[in-house]
């Protein structure tokens, strides 16, 4: 059963509320990085980055992001798919948070993780509105913590 988050964006306060239950938790953090993963994910990456005072930074899927960019693969329940970013776009010194709206089997994450980690950055956490834990896409973050407002069983 497909998780749509479109229908939280309809209501302006409960959307407002999701952003902030996760600025409340990132302002302090010394974030200097919100990573967004493409499309959902750059919904609420792009508010909380503001919001605390941090880079945005797109993920985005293969031949979308105009400059030089490093890529992961990572595996699908059929086949494979790919997140690109900007080579510069974020430094050694950074401290990366990574949003996206969903973590199922965790394959998305881990393949943005490693492009963060690849150019030096540290991953502070990972962020997700919802989790699906019977997949138990937790287990495939190398023990990065991951934070989420909802599970959906
Ligand atoms: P994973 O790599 O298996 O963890 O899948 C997570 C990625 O697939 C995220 O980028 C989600 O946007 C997308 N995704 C998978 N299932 C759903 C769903 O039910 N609703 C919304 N997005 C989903």
């Amino acid at each position: 059963m497909f998780q749509d988050i479109t229908t939280l964006l309809l209501n302006p306060k409960a959307f407002r509320n999701v952003v902030e239950l996760f600025v409340n938790r990132y302002i302090d953090k010394g974030i200097t990085v919100v990573a967004g993963v493409e499309a959902r994910g750059f919904i609420f990456a792009a508010p909380i980055a503001l919001a605390i005072g941090a880079k945005f930074i797109p993920l985005r899927k293969p031949r979308k992001l105009p400059g030089e960019v490093i890529s992961e693969k990572y595996d699908l329940e059929y086949g494979t798919d790919c997140l690109e970013m900007h080579v510069g776009a974020v430094q050694p010194e950074d401290r990366a948070l990574v949003v996206d709206d969903l973590i199922a089997t965790g394959g998305t994450l881990c393949a943005a993780m490693n492009l963060l980690e690849r150019a030096g950055a540290e991953v502070v956490e990972c962020a997700c509105v919802i989790e699906l834990p019977e997949l138990k896409g937790r287990e495939r973050l190398n023990g990065k913590p991951l934070h989420i407002l909802v599970e959906s069983r």
